[in-house]
């Protein structure tokens, strides 16, 4: 087969075959397919979509790329959650521990950070010496072990994912329904789960920027779900708006800590309990939302939660002393204020252009072979609802590089602020069906 040819049946809206998906994703990972062969097939993709069966057979290849995990003596409790990706989304740093606490086993592969979204990896990896690059042999042990391990797609589990999750970040080839679809499915599947709660972002900073949209993605992930026999519950939360109060990487880690501290901004504590609530509920630990909701307060109040946290950054390598000292993450060399230049309620702060400016500090990549800043980042201080005068500080810019002054305007920019009152938002939006 000549992969220019099936580029171009896909460019022309043909549905390819299985032997063609086959062909090309193999051919990619021996080498013999090139980085813009595959970048030009992504863009088709994007462009003419695909169908049930090529979702299907994209998402098999993606799985049989690498190994897929047995846990021996399964109970039903091995349950995970995946985001679709936004902006200050460090929901599983904080769930899994929590999870964990509570009787579940969550064996987490994750991603980095994926166009203007933020990466659960790149947000462990600014812990000095953390790994997320770990053989899964030991992988299985940390999750029988600590009962939660979270580590990234490698050669051994996902690698097709690993390498065109790396390509799309930097080729405008996210916002793909079949692509999100197997990607997210085939970690999932592979990590050996018994159920999976998918958190499905719907608004400006999402993937899915409305409702339509996040509903024909949902149907996907449900439907590939149901033909590997797994139970998918998908949340629909709002992503207009940064989540919590934190956008970075080291800036994030340090909330989440405060956040298990039983510190949390209330909109990230919404998004935090009704996944785990739905976890626990199909893990079968608890019966009602209620008891949920009292065992989760539970595990934080306790500082349980915290501990495991910090047992799961010292078997992954890293410092656990952050836990109790923040300085250990190292700090910006610059901060600027973000000023407020008129007086009223806030409306509105896009988070796709703080995703995409934040960029710009080094908080994410333009390219696959970027180092990341993880010191660089922001602070909010305001969030959607919340009165400001003039001149007071909305929020803060961490950074290093030459950029500052240019991201904080466009950060600026980015807020909305209206004379008229502005509800708080709620985060949690529908329970897809
Ligand atoms: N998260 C993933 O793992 N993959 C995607 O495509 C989007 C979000």
């Amino acid at each position: 087969m000549n992969p220019t040819e099936l580029i171009i049946k896909k460019r022309d809206g043909k549905k390819l075959s299985k032997e063609e998906i086959h062909f090309f994703l193999t051919e990619y990972l021996r080498d013999n397919i090139s980085e813009y062969q595959m970048s030009a097939m992504l863009m088709a993709i994007l462009l003419k979509g695909m169908d049930f069966d090529e979702t299907y057979w994209l998402t098999q290849e993606y799985i049989s790329s690498g190994e897929v995990i047995k846990f021996a003596n399964k109970n039903g409790r091995f349950i995970d959650k995946h985001s679709t990706g936004g902006v200050g989304d460090k929901v599983s740093i904080v769930l899994a521990p929590i999870a964990a606490e509570c009787g579940l086993f969550v064996p987490m592969i994750s991603g980095k950070g994926l166009g203007h979204t933020g990466g659960t990896l790149d947000k462990l990896e600014s812990i000095p010496g953390f790994q997320t690059q770990i053989p899964l042999k030991r992988f299985k042990e940390l999750v029988l072990q600590n009962r939660f391990a979270i580590i990234s797609q490698s050669k051994e589990i996902v690698p097709a994912d690993r390498r065109i999750y790396a390509l799309r970040d930097v080729t405008g080839t996210v916002e793909s329904i079949p692509l999100m679809t197997a990607s997210i499915m085939s970690k999932k599947i592979a990590s050996g789960i018994d159920g999976l709660v998918i958190d499905l972002k719907v608004g400006e900073g999402a993937f899915a920027k409305d409702l339509d949209t996040a509903k024909n993605l949902a149907e996907s992930f449900s439907k590939i779900g149901a033909k590997f026999g797994k139970k998918v519950i998908i949340l629909f939360t709002n992503m207009d708006s940064p989540l919590g109060s934190c956008v970075g990487n080291s800036v994030e880690i340090i909330e989440c800590i405060d956040f298990l501290k039983g510190n949390y901004k209330e909109d990230l504590k919404e998004v935090t309990f009704a996944l785990l609530t739905e976890m626990l509920l199909i893990g079968k630990i608890v019966k009602t939302k209620n008891q949920a909701e009292e065992m989760i307060m539970q595990t934080i109040k306790s500082g349980k939660a915290l501990q495991r946290f910090a047992k799961f950054i010292e078997l992954q390598g890293g410092n656990p002393g952050i836990v109790n000292d923040y300085s250990i993450l190292g700090k910006a060399k610059y901060v600027l204020p973000i000023i407020a230049e008129k007086e009223g309620y806030v409306k509105d702060i896009n988070s796709r252009e703080i995703g995409w400016a934040l960029i710009d500090v080094g908080a994410g990549r333009r390219k696959i072979s970027d180092k990341i800043d993880y010191t660089a980042g922001l602070k909010l201080y305001k969030k959607i609802g919340d009165f400001v005068q003039k001149n007071e500080v909305l929020g803060e810019l961490f950074y290093n590089n030459e950029e500052g002054e240019r991201v904080a305007d466009r950060i600026r920019n980015s807020y909305i602020i209206s004379l008229e009152p502005v509800q708080k938002e709620s985060r949690v939006l529908v329970w897809a069906p």
